[in-house]
């Protein structure tokens, strides 16, 4: 059985770091749309340009170049077993497209797909935002406050200087909030309604969000 999640949740309530060890987990692909896009912006490639503009002002980039990105990526031999996707779908005609891709991709296999919404208390999250680091080698997300590295600023894996995303900002938080709230929250009600939406209580520490993630991935 092909097994696809996708996740839904606003930013910064750990779906990062959840789906990072659920791909490693489950041997499946994860497949961020936010870090393909920040990998298009490091080449400086066209795509990379028109993302950065919208990125910048915490805005959703426009379909079209996010919907390619995703084909791609889900019709290759890497997602042949299923995949893992975060940060997509992030509107209602991303899923509506999403809808699409799959039916393309599937037509002879049998799928579990899931949507699995973290529902977290969201005041603590732009402390967690403008607290947020990561390794530009590996990938690790650490966090000055609740998850900090061994030592100052550096990766415990790698040793190199950790990073700080452009748009972890205060004021591009707040807009990503808006963003979210208006365009990715009624994603819930869309999977609610094809019986696919599993809700996890995404507050606490990161092994009690992964037992309880477990828990629905087994049902
Ligand atoms: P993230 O790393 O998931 O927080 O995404 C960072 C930014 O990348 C978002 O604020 C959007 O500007 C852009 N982005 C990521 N995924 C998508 C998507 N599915 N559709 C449109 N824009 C996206």
């Amino acid at each position: 059985m092909k097994k696809e999640f996708i996740f839904l949740g606003p930013p910064a309530c750990g779906k990062g770091t959840q789906t990072d060890k659920l791909a490693a987990f489950l041997n499946l692909p994860h497949i961020d749309t936010g870090s393909l896009l920040r990998n298009e912006i490091a080449k400086k490639t066209e795509e990379g340009l028109i993302a950065k503009s919208h990125i910048d002002k915490g805005q959703l980039v426009p379909i079209d170049l996010v919907a390619s990105i995703i084909e791609k990526k889900l019709a290759s031999d890497e997602c042949k077993n299923g995949y893992v996707l975060d940060g997509y779908p992030r509107s209602l005609e991303q899923a509506e497209k999403l809808d699409i891709i799959n039916a393309n991709i599937d037509i002879n296999s049998n799928v579990d797909f899931k949507a699995i919404y973290f529902e977290i208390d969201t005041q603590i999250l732009i402390d967690r935002i403008i607290n947020r680091q990561s390794c530009p080698v590996c990938g690790e997300i650490y966090n000055k406050k609740y998850k900090p590295s061994k030592f100052e600023n550096l990766c415990d894996k790698c040793n190199v200087a950790l990073k700080t995303r452009d748009d972890d900002t205060e004021e591009i938080a707040k807009k990503r909030f808006e963003t979210y709230y208006e365009q990715t929250a009624p994603l819930v009600d869309f999977y609610k309604d094809k019986n696919v939406l599993y809700r996890i209580d995404a507050n606490g520490t990161i092994e009690e969000v992964w037992t309880r993630l477990l828990d629905v991935i087994n049902l």
